[in-house]
């Protein structure tokens, strides 16, 4: 298997032009780099600035943070048992569903040491599924609980879109788009440090880029896979 790193960083620039200087940059890693290699194209991210990683699981956060990755990582499915790890080696939960944040809080209720520090976490907002993420009613709760902890720190919110690169379904996409807004300005309003938020990915990046927020999510056009008409021809296969 041969991997263009020259073609990665082409891609990476490419989508980097097409948001405002201040937006932050998150790349998924996860799937072990979309079967590019992740401690490779995590290298090539680090050295090149981005300034957030993410991974589905983990040990996939722990196998970049011993292989010298010391970016932020965001934690998608953080699995039950590996709480402990999480904070050790620094990576960031996502929280989605009041039984994670229980163990969470357990996690950072058994961490008794003294220069322990507050754990950054991801809220997730129910992007209509109902399946996983906040939904409306259930932010008092949420709010009050990760206010009453002084080791927790919401580092961020967001919320994924279904459908960004399909234009029959831009109704749908404006609508959970709209319906984060609201509930994101929520919990940015309850806190009071800066709460970042964000919900584009790459079909997103391309074609909602008015709905960047703080920070966007690239995933597949960074390997060179065009979602959407307008990336045809301007990406290269890494
Ligand atoms: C995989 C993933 C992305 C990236 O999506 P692409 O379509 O590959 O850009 C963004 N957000 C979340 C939550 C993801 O799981």
């Amino acid at each position: 298997l041969e991997i263009n790193f020259n073609h990665l960083v082409s891609n990476l620039n490419y989508f980097r032009s097409k948001i405002r200087p201040e937006t932050k940059l998150m790349v998924m890693v996860k799937a072990f780099g979309y079967g590019s290699g992740n401690l490779e194209v995590s290298n090539v991210l680090q050295f090149h600035n981005v300034d957030y990683l993410t991974v589905a699981f983990a040990d996939e956060g722990v196998e970049l943070r011993r292989a010298g990755i010391n970016l932020p990582i965001m934690v998608m499915s953080p699995e039950v048992n590996s709480y402990d790890n999480i904070i050790k080696y620094h990576l960031e939960p996502e929280v989605f569903s009041f039984r994670n944040l229980e163990f969470i809080e357990k996690a950072m209720q058994n961490l008794a040491l003294p220069e322990a520090h507050p754990l950054k976490v991801h809220i997730k907002w129910d992007p209509g599924m109902h399946r996983l993420g906040f939904a409306k009613n259930e932010l008092p709760e949420l709010i009050s609980r990760i206010k009453a902890n002084p080791m927790l720190h919401v580092k961020s919110v967001f919320s994924h879109l279904a459908t960004a690169d399909n234009p029959a379904e831009d109704d749908f996409t404006l609508g959970q788009i709209r319906n984060f807004e609201e509930g994101s300005q929520m919990i940015v309003e309850a806190f009071p440090y800066k709460v970042l938020r964000h919900i584009l990915n790459t079909a997103g990046i391309t074609r909602f880029p008015q709905y960047q927020f703080d920070m966007v999510r690239l995933g597949i056009g960074l390997y060179g896979v065009p979602t959407t008409e307008a990336d045809k021809g301007l990406l290269h296969p890494v």
